[in-house]
């Protein structure tokens, strides 16, 4: 069998080589020469609205996926319309305007951060009358990992200025969320299969830093059954309403007892690296198997886990390896400024007592080697 993947980024890469022991092949579309996914699978170097590409790929592929949610919508549905494209193009078309992201999810009864559009500058002193500050201004469309956002901290005309002139000015449709004073930052993946069965990872907490996730601990500690539950219920919802089949990610703020969805990804997600070592099933052969109309596996952890992204820079592999049970993903890409170049992952055994400790030796090597983007 062959899967066809639109993007050839790290999560491709990771894709390409949780398909490779299932004897499942893989080709990709990227504009990149140098896409992390060229060395685990076949390259076809291409604009993602290239059509003779499209077709080309889809002639020799039995289905297709995405590794990323801004897949421009003709693109995808002109690939949907010559293999069969999972997960469904639908997912994607809601995922990637965040204001039919919010009215889709409130539809579906799951809360979201209150939220107007704002198409010109005078809807912008109108939003922030209605939500007050602080807010965050963000482009509706091709925003990732804290890109195209502003925090706007005052009412004040001149902040409002600001926030405006750093996110589009105009050029493109925004949206006003309100800041959500969260506890915490939660993730709930799961895996669907085209018979409807549904896995649910265990809930994960986040940890992002100017919008970029720094560290993902697996399952999320201290968390009640309650919110496990409201966690599972609001993904259930969603991936019904999509008939959707694959992997997706609910990123989710808690606050107390409650929970407001931030945003969801139709795709396998950082917040799942963890499962490569710690999950019996990684959500990249999850995945895989979903689309391939394969049967899930088993979502359990297999202890508690912690996965570390590197930013911008990387630390020595030797220094990494040296620590006992530390595993290292690098995804082999040119450095640059907060550019997520690879990942470390820390699984606790039963039995063990300094997961802790050598954790904190982890998270001391990954500060040392990180560029943050004013480096
Ligand atoms: P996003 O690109 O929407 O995933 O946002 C990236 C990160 O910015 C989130 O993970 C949060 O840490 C923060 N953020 C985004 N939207 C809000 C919001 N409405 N309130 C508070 N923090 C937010």
């Amino acid at each position: 069998m062959k899967l066809g993947i639109l993007g050839g980024g790290q999560l491709a890469r990771m894709l390409a080589m949780a398909a490779h022991p299932l004897g499942i092949e893989t080709v990709f579309v990227d504009p990149s020469p140098q896409a992390p996914a060229r060395v685990v699978g076949e390259s076809l170097v291409a604009a993602y609205d290239d059509r003779d590409m499209l077709m080309a790929m889809a002639g020799r592929v039995d289905i297709a996926t995405y590794e990323f949610e801004n897949v421009p919508d003709e693109a995808a549905r002109a690939l949907a319309s010559a293999v069969r494209l999972l997960p469904p193009p639908e997912a994607l078309r809601v995922s990637q305007d965040r204001v039919i992201e919010k009215q889709t999810l409130a539809s579906l009864g799951v809360p979201t951060p209150a939220f107007r559009a704002v198409d010109d500058r005078a809807a912008l002193s109108d939003a922030v009358a209605a939500l007050g500050a602080p807010c965050v201004l963000k482009t509706r469309r091709f925003g990732y990992d804290g890109k195209g956002q502003a925090v706007i901290r005052s009412t004040d005309a001149s902040a409002l200025d600001r926030a405006w002139q750093l996110v589009g000015a105009g050029r493109v449709p925004c949206i006003l969320e309100g800041f959500v004073a969260f506890d915490r930052e939660l993730s709930q993946l799961a895996a669907r299969a085209a018979s409807g069965e549904v896995r649910f990872y265990p809930l994960v907490q986040s940890q992002h830093d100017r919008g970029v996730l720094r560290e993902t601990i697996a399952p999320a500690p201290s968390t009640s059954a309650t919110i496990e539950a409201l966690a599972r219920g609001h993904v259930q919802r969603l991936l019904e309403h999509l008939d959707y089949v694959g992997v997706i990610a609910l990123e989710l703020f808690q606050i107390g007892d409650a929970l407001f969805a931030n945003e969801f990804a139709p795709r396998v997600h950082n917040s799942g690296h963890w499962t490569i070592e710690g999950a019996e099933t990684s959500q990249f052969e999850n995945h895989v198997r979903a689309v391939c109309g394969l049967p899930l596996g088993s979502t359990g952890a297999l202890g508690r886990s912690a996965m570390l992204n590197l930013l911008g820079d990387v630390p020595a592999s030797a220094d990494v390896l040296a620590i006992r049970g530390a595993h290292l993903h690098l995804y082999g890409k040119s450095a640059a400024p907060w550019r997520k170049l690879g990942h470390l992952t820390l699984v606790e055994r039963s039995g063990e007592t300094d997961f802790d400790a050598r954790l904190a030796q982890l998270r001391a090597l990954v500060d040392a080697s990180i560029v943050a983007p004013d480096a």
